[in-house]
């Protein structure tokens, strides 16, 4: 069973309890929340929790959802309060059981973690001087390290934001507006494409609004990046932009992060039901495809040069071409030109910017859209669109298809790292690796390998010379813990070219 709940009312720790138990289960871990009579030191009287309950429903139980996909045979409860608590009353509690203690506690530090971080949950101290403030609530989700601390400002009290405007169209209208308000969409870059996407979709009312950027507000960005004004200079770009976003549209929840390295971002891509890329760099837009094209997650591509921009919608789960169908690689870092170099007038990345927020807001409410076999064009010199068919044939699809290309190009992004990703044993034999089942006889019956050679780790690691002479090799075994010792203890002794999948077969797709 796995059950959240948000609840106006005392919590009964013993009912909560009694809900866990399940005759398999030997473990039991718990955490309570208690609200403290100090906070930076002000004496506190008491605390006032404001929850926006449907979305809290919502995500607390994504969260849940989560934990068992990560955690298995768990039993899971959380409850967060709402409303005024006093000193000592419990603000937080979550329960976890299982057969095993470790899950337990994994899986309930896991939940707390994800409920600080991404429920949409305002604080009010009560001081004992009399008066209260809002609390900036810092998150730091376990998972996420480069995530930044970030406040919450709050419009004026009691404002409430007003669709009526866009409501209004015909194919928005109320049910319109609920599916902008349960979306979630990753923005990359907060900068000159950036500004308009995100400021457009905190406007119109988009649930959950992910920003990736490590980029600090220089005086030459404010020609061109309208969320910021000259007293940014020097602040984080994520940070400023979830701050204007909450000043736009408080109910709408921001989760910040820096730059998204290779093997965080197709299941970064997972959580998002779409990726908008705004980065204005080479090496992200090919990540950000491959990692679309591995999640089934659609991506909206766009750049400027100069005066031109061009845009492109990734629809992979539509069987839609990918970027590499019409650059099957990657240019070298200095062959593209950044903004920096070529310069560039505000208003193209801001045009080109707009197209991506209306790209993604028709996507999110299921009209029409820019056709995803299509690239768009725009010369804002003469103000000509050009629509260029994407041949799809003679792309990827020569090629052994955009998957095969997205996995061989991410596994080598692993550079020396131990590690080889693939969502699927087939695409890593593809990208060339020989499969190595280092499982012991038993476990195979369960799940066989017919395409692997089988090595169990305590021959491998007694001779190592029961390996294939010929590589690369990856080694497989359920949970990617065994290989990764039997590829350490290769590299070890010497041989370079012996890889492990982390996560094992469990972190397959299959
Ligand atoms: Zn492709």
């Amino acid at each position: 069973m796995m059950r959240f709940a948000v609840s106006d009312r005392d919590l009964d720790v013993a009912s909560l309890r009694r809900e866990l138990h399940n005759p398999d289960h030997g473990g039991f871990c718990a955490f309570e929340g208690w609200v403290r009579h100090t906070n930076e030191g002000r004496d506190v009287g008491g605390l006032e929790y404001e929850v926006y309950a449907e979305l809290a429903q919502v995500e607390g139980e994504r969260i849940m959802q989560e934990a068992r996909e990560r955690f298995g045979a768990i039993d899971a409860v959380g409850i967060h309060r709402s409303g005024m608590l006093r000193i000592g009353e419990m603000a937080v509690w979550v329960g976890v059981s299982s057969a095993h203690r470790d899950e337990a506690f994994r899986a309930c530090r896991f939940i707390i973690d994800q409920i600080k971080h991404r429920l949409p949950v305002w604080k009010k101290e009560h001081y004992l001087e009399g008066d209260t403030a809002w609390v900036a609530c810092a998150h730091h989700g376990e998972d996420h390290d480069h995530t930044h601390h970030h406040r919450h400002h709050r419009a004026p009290a009691g404002f409430v934001p007003d669709y009526s405007r866009q409501k209004r169209l015909p194919g928005v209208g109320e049910a319109g507006q609920e599916k902008l308000a349960r979306a979630r969409v990753l923005v990359i870059g907060a900068g000159g494409l950036g500004s308009p996407v995100l400021a457009y979709l905190a406007g119109a009312g988009v649930g959950l609004l992910g920003i990736s950027d490590d980029d600090r507000i220089d005086a030459s960005n404010l020609h061109r990046q309208t969320l910021f004004t000259a007293a940014d200079t020097g602040r984080l770009k994520a940070e400023v932009a979830a701050e204007r976003i909450a000043a736009v549209n408080p109910s709408v929840r921001t989760e910040l992060f820096g730059r998204i390295a290779p093997d965080e971002a197709v299941a970064l891509f997972r959580r998002f039901d779409l990726v908008v890329e705004c980065s204005d760099d080479m090496s992200s837009r090919f990540l950000c495809s491959d990692a679309a094209t591995m999640s089934g997650t659609a991506l909206i591509l766009a750049s400027v040069h100069q005066y031109e921009g061009q845009l492109q919608v990734i629809d992979p789960r539509a069987g839609g071409p990918c970027l590499r169908c019409l650059w099957p690689a990657e240019p070298a870092p200095d062959a593209a030109a950044s903004c920096a170099e070529s310069g560039v007038l505000g208003p193209v990345p801001g045009i080109l910017g707009t197209m991506q927020a209306n790209e993604a807001l028709k996507r999110l409410l299921g009209l029409p859209g820019q056709a995803p076999d299509r690239l768009l064009l725009v010369d804002l010199l003469d103000n000509r669109t050009d629509q260029l068919r994407i041949d799809a044939e003679n792309g990827c699809a020569s090629r052994g298809g955009c998957v095969a290309m997205a996995e061989r190009a991410m596994a080598a992004r692993g550079g020396d790292s131990l590690e080889r990703r693939f969502s699927t044993l087939g695409a890593a034999r593809a990208a060339g690796y020989r499969l190595v089942d280092v499982r012991q006889e038993d476990e195979r019956a369960a799940w066989p390998m017919p395409e692997a050679v089988h090595v169990p780790l305590p021959v491998l690691l007694e001779s190592g010379a029961a390996l294939p002479a010929e590589g690369p090799l990856l080694l497989v075994c359920a949970s990617g813990r065994r290989s990764a010792r039997g590829a350490q203890h290769m590299r070890d002794s010497g041989r370079a070219d012996v890889f492990t999948l982390p996560g094992g077969l469990q972190g397959l797709s299959e």
